[in-house]
């Protein structure tokens, strides 16, 4: 069968690379993909992007299913055109998406169905806002109620700093109509974990755990970001714990969205903050895989990922099971200087041919690219061309291990105002060694 994979950044470039490693998968097409998914063997970059052309392609090449990468064409309602056109596209619908595009659909879900969360309020006028946050006091959470890429939301730590940030969303609309309406939230200490499940709108399926490291700098400091790397799985997740989010998240949402008449099939991501008293909060939900999660994930899938969504495509998850290298996968991201604002893009980028060659030999590193492109003077060269580049993935016995292989991989590779963080993993390598 042939699939078509919608994106361009790493979690896509996974996506394609593990669904065409099944036997049953002959070809994978990725709209528009990058560098890295154009020189990886079974895929095939097609540069469309329009809805009504992308399904136009899907029925021309006789395409199986569709898989969504990133959340912005399931905000247009991408799966709901496919489903029109007789087409199986795996990812929530345009509703469904609500639980990610909207943070008050989010919030006010969670109140409704009684599923832990910050405490917090939502307003379209600033002046309630600013009397709400004196009430309150710091240090306190403002967050752009749409879709902001990751930007949207202030920890602010004094009260100056989140009326500030209530001007900046309401005022000065810097997010447009993303920030038409403000969520203030409570402050939640702990740790944060990702946990992300496929879902065929009855049935869940929990994937491996992961961990991802949000701020640009060392120690968590710096702004947020897209994410500047993850490991899976995390060791914060005991069973219990496990069983713990499967009962008070993750099944009363999929329930709940069943209830509501909104199905909800394709990945759910739950953003979760693990507080002191081991009590799960969530602090958001997505309705697509995370990038970088994604990466270090699909390296220990060891199931049949196109079997997997054809289960969750046909109401049958419960069927489905999965398997996973017991050993730890870490990534990290290679960026360019200036990420997230205003990375510099063009460098060539050096070092990877080899490596390229070498993970075609091994199953215990593999180099995803994100912001790639074929350029330079013969056009043949591969070349920078977005904040986050690359993210390099390895596999090792335990974390330490994992963490190692993968800075030793980095270290290999160079292009002009390159930047990483040189601590990914360093939570759950503290908690082992507690
Ligand atoms: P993403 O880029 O993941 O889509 P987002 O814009 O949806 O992010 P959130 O995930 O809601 O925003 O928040 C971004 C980050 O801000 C969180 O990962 C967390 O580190 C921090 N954060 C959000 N809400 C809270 C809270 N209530 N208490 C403490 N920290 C928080």
């Amino acid at each position: 069968m042939k699939i078509l994979v919608i994106g361009g950044g790493g979690r896509e470039h996974a996506l394609a690379w593990k669904l065409v490693q099944s036997p049953r998968v002959l070809k994978v097409f990725v709209a528009p993909g990058n560098a890295g998914t154009a020189q990886e063997h079974g895929l095939e970059n097609i540069a469309i992007t329009a809805t009504s052309d992308l399904i136009s392609f899907a029925q021309k090449e006789n395409i199986a299913f569709t898989v969504v990468g990133p959340e912005a064409p399931l905000a247009a309602g991408i799966v709901n055109a496919f489903q029109s056109a007789g087409l199986k596209i795996f990812g929530p619908s345009q509703k469904a998406a609500q639980l990610e595009i909207s943070k008050s659909f989010a919030k006010d879900f969670m109140q409704r169905h009684h599923i832990p969360t910050a405490e917090y309020a939502a307003f379209t006028d600033a002046q309630q806002a600013h009397q709400y946050i004196d009430q309150k006091g710091a240090p306190i959470v403002i967050k752009a109620s749409g879709l902001a890429a990751g930007k949207g939301v202030v920890v602010a730590s004094s009260l100056e700093a989140a009326h500030a940030a209530i001007d900046q969303i309401l005022i000065e609309k810097s997010f447009g109509a993303a920030g038409s309406e403000v969520i203030i939230e409570e402050f939640l200490q702990g740790t944060e974990v990702s946990f992300i499940v496929m879902s065929d709108g009855q049935h869940v399926l929990p994937l491996a755990t992961s961990q991802d490291h949000k701020r640009l700098n060392d120690g968590d400091t710096g702004p947020n970001t897209g994410g500047m790397g993850a490991y899976s799985p995390t060791p914060f997740i005991t069973p219990s714990l496990h069983a713990q989010i499967m009962r008070e998240v993750i099944n009363p949402t999929i329930q709940a969205m069943a209830r509501e008449g909104t199905q909800f099939t394709g990945f759910l991501y739950a953003g979760l903050m693990i507080t002191p008293e081991k009590q799960v909060k969530v602090l958001e939900f997505n309705c697509r895989m995370g990038d970088p999660e994604t990466q270090p994930i699909l390296l220990r899938l060891k199931s049949d990922l196109s079997e997997l969504m054809e289960h969750a495509l046909n109401g049958t998850l419960d069927q489905a099971e999965t398997e996973w290298d017991r050993r730890v996968a870490l990534g990290i991201v290679m960026a360019a200087i200036g990420y997230p604002e205003n990375p510099v893009q063009g460098a060539t980028i050096k070092g990877l041919a080899e490596l390229h060659l070498k993970q075609n030999e091994t199953d215990d590193f593999h180099i995803f690219h994100s912001g790639t492109a074929l350029g330079g003077e013969n056009g043949q060269e591969l070349v920078t061309s977005g904040g986050r580049v690359l993210c390099v993935t390895a596999l090792g016995d335990n974390l330490k291990i994992a963490q190692q292989y993968a800075y030793e991989l980095a270290k290999q590779i160079h292009f002009k105002d390159s930047y990483m963080r040189h601590d990914i993993g360093y939570h759950g390598i503290d908690f082992i060694h507690k």
